[in-house]
């Protein structure tokens, strides 16, 4: 489980996450809405341990981030997919892939490069094994970094807005490959401007709002009319987003 307690995130006077209480479960796809600069990629930033924390605490099955040794065992269950693809250029899709799996997580190459293989299967990249990023459309190459974060064997999937790079026709292919994913189990927190895609594949839609988480509830209530749509902040958003 991932526990976020009482986050506090300040850069310098400014508060960008206020005492946010948070709670993700195994098995559960929890999707952070929220307007632009509300704070959702820094509290993506402060689970991974890229952001320190100003107050607060949070911990992945039960290791502090916020200590050395607590952030690496975090960091071994948990990966994140971001929205620059930020592949390695002079490195294969198949390189790029096995890249920590050998390195951090001491496999063996062999297996490192079947297990990669089988993921790019899995994301219909069978044959760009050896392609170079320069060589792969945006699509393509967000399912490559998706492939690199599963080939972590994650028990947590981290995602901050993987499609707003792409063009509709390749925000379908990604969203695809996450929807399997959830249905196969997979316990993500998700960062996304697709509404309507959230609403399909989440278990809960969390709304922050300047800071400040106002909404937690099960996706069903968050679209009801006497649920999330009766908080005005929500509903206007929702009816902006449509
Ligand atoms: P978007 O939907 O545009 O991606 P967001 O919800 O992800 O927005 P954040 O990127 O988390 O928002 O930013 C929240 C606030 O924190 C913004 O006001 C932003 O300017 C500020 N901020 C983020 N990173 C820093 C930083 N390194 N230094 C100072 N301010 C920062
Ligand atoms: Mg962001």
């Amino acid at each position: 489980m991932i526990v976020i307690e009482n986050v506090e995130k300040r850069f310098g006077e400014t508060t960008v996450l206020k005492r946010i209480n948070l709670n993700i479960s195994e098995g559960e796809v929890v999707t952070i809405l929220g307007s632009s600069g509300s704070g959702k990629s820094t509290l993506i930033r402060c689970i991974n341990g890229l952001e320190a924390l100003s107050g607060g605490s949070i911990t992945v099955d039960g290791n502090d981030v916020s200590t050395k040794a607590g952030l690496a065992a975090a960091r071994r269950r948990s990966a994140t997919v971001f929205q620059l693809f930020n592949l390695y250029p002079h490195m294969t899709a198949l390189e790029n892939i096995t890249l920590a799996p050998i390195n951090v997580l001491k496999k063996p190459r062999a297996e490192a490069e079947a297990r990669a293989r089988e993921l790019m299967k899995l994301v219909g990249l069978a044959d760009l094994a050896t392609a170079y990023p320069q060589r792969l459309s945006g699509g393509q190459r967000q399912r490559v970094g998706i492939c690199r974060a599963l080939a972590m064997d994650p028990r947590y999937l981290l995602l901050d807005e993987v499609t707003s790079a792409l063009d509709p026709e390749m925000t379908g292919e990604v969203l695809d490959i996450l929807a399997e994913l959830a249905r196969g189990g997979t316990t993500m927190l998700f960062v996304t401007h697709e509404v309507e895609f959230a609403r399909r594949i989440s278990s809960r839609i969390v709304f922050l709002e300047q800071g400040e988480l106002i909404v937690d509830m099960p996706t069903e209530r968050f679209f009801a009319e006497d649920g999330g749509f009766a908080v005005p902040r929500i509903r206007q958003f929702l009816t902006k987003m449509k």
